[in-house]
């Protein structure tokens, strides 16, 4: 597990798994699928990105792909460049939510959207055939864009539609975990009238906490919004894809509610398609029916979410991670855009996050992995969608079942010999019983 390669790209050990030398050839069979073309190339501020960056650059430069450097940047700013710009591609070096330990790939395409399946399989063919482009002549100079941040948070701020003035000077705590969102956020946050405290603001890549923004890793923020007498708590992952949320009382309220808040107030204006994944919260669903629109589930992984939008023509996407999409801005899950979806619904509704929240249903998730050789794990999904045929269940990615009280959806991890089952319902006693249900008919 020490070395992770995936449709969303590579993940490893800093000097151990994740070597210099691995990281120029998926470079180098990325640039040779991209055929020599205009490539973004950013990176969070894990201390090992710079030497990350400087193989990857040389992998693409050997492949005749021109590169632009962002240095330091959030993921969905490169999404959101690719796009202004008419880049081929980009590459965010992040280990994303991972511990300091690990760095990694992101690859992203024309559309700035992560790879699908085949190209994924193309870079990993490309790479183990080292079938490299190889220049020998026209070597491209290497630019410089440092104002990508800047124009990404302009876009999003651009795209307010609430009337802020009812929200104008509230106190709100960003904690960056000293990674990408650093540079921007703060000055963003400003511009949309938020007085702001930034903890763990310095872009380091020295992570205060474990850097995933779950709640046992956010009491630094929670207290921080309790002694500021704060409206609201923002938790960014170190590439600021990801956005938790604490509300007034200092409570982290779940990252399930981050789509679901943003949901609300996109289809209170703009009432349309919403792409989820499988694994996403039933409050999604909620929101959508009280708007009259329609939730499209696809398969587990961002790229399939952003496919999911653009087939859909969906007004908003995400992950019950807190990875939300905003179609306008970029195919990336955007804290930026999460953040200012959420004041905006502060503002529009003269509500308090608690209060937001408690308008919501109430539901609890809980998640079970069972190991199971991975040749079985196809059969006892069947089975499931078998035994529950009369619920139609979804097989697009494992099976879901939708029950009256809750769902359950099974999977195969993607990189271990391990089912993964996660259940909602309105208590841990329906969830566990749902569990039960789908386990016993998967014969795990
Ligand atoms: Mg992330």
């Amino acid at each position: 597990m020490a070395l992770m390669v995936g449709v969303s790209g590579v993940r490893g050990l800093v000097g151990e798994t994740l070597t210099p030398q691995l990281v120029l050839e998926f470079a180098q069979a990325f640039g040779t699928l991209l055929g020599g073309g205009r490539v973004e190339l950013a990176r969070d501020t894990r201390p090992s990105g710079a030497m990350y960056a400087a193989a990857v650059e040389a992998g693409l430069l050997s492949t005749g792909c021109t590169v632009t450097r962002l240095d330091v940047a959030m993921t969905p700013t490169v999404g959101h460049a690719i796009v202004t710009g008419g880049y081929d591609g980009g590459v965010s070096i992040t280990a994303s939510h991972n511990p300091p330990p690990w760095n990694g790939l992101k690859f992203l395409d024309r559309r700035g959207l992560a790879p699908d399946p085949v190209f994924a399989a193309e870079i990993a063919r490309i790479r183990e055939q080292r079938a490299f482009r190889t220049i020998k002549s026209g070597f491209r100079p290497v630019a410089a864009d440092a104002d990508a941040g800047s124009r990404h948070a302009a876009a999003v701020l651009k795209a307010v539609e609430a009337d802020l003035k009812p929200i104008r000077g509230v106190r709100v705590v960003l904690d960056s975990v000293n990674g990408a969102g650093c540079l921007v956020s703060p000055s963003f946050l400003h511009e949309l009238g938020c007085e702001v405290i930034h903890i763990n603001g310095e872009p380091s890549g020295d992570f205060a906490h474990p850097p995933e923004p779950l709640a046992e890793n956010l009491t630094q923020l929670c207290d921080a919004v309790r002694k500021h007498g704060a409206a609201v708590g923002f938790a960014q992952d170190p590439d600021a894809d990801r956005l938790a949320i604490v509300d007034e009382t200092g409570r982290y309220i779940g990252e399930e509610y981050t789509l679901a808040l943003c949901g609300m107030f996109v289809l209170s204006r703009r009432p349309g398609a919403v792409a989820v994944n499988l694994s996403t919260s039933r409050l999604i669903d909620a929101i959508a029916e009280r708007h009259g629109t329609q939730v499209v589930r696809t398969a587990v992984g961002e790229a399939n979410v952003a496919r999911g939008i653009v087939e859909a023509g969906a007004v908003l996407g995400g992950e019950g991670n807190g990875g939300v999409i905003d179609p306008r801005i970029c195919l990336v899950r955007d804290s930026l855009s999460a953040m200012s979806l959420v004041l905006q619904l502060m503002a529009d509704t003269g509500r308090s996050i608690g209060q937001l929240v408690a308008e919501l249903p109430r539901y609890v998730m809980i998640k079970q992995k069972f190991e199971c050789p991975r040749e079985r794990i196809a059969a006892a999904a069947a089975a499931v969608a078998c035994e529950f045929a009369g619920l139609r269940p979804n097989t697009s990615d494992g099976t879901r079942v939708d029950f009256p009280e809750g769902w359950v959806h099974l999977r195969a991890s993607n990189t271990e010999p391990i089912v993964r089952i996660m259940a909602e319902a309105e208590s841990d006693a329906a969830a566990a019983q749902l569990v039960d249900r789908v386990r016993t008919a998967a014969g795990l």
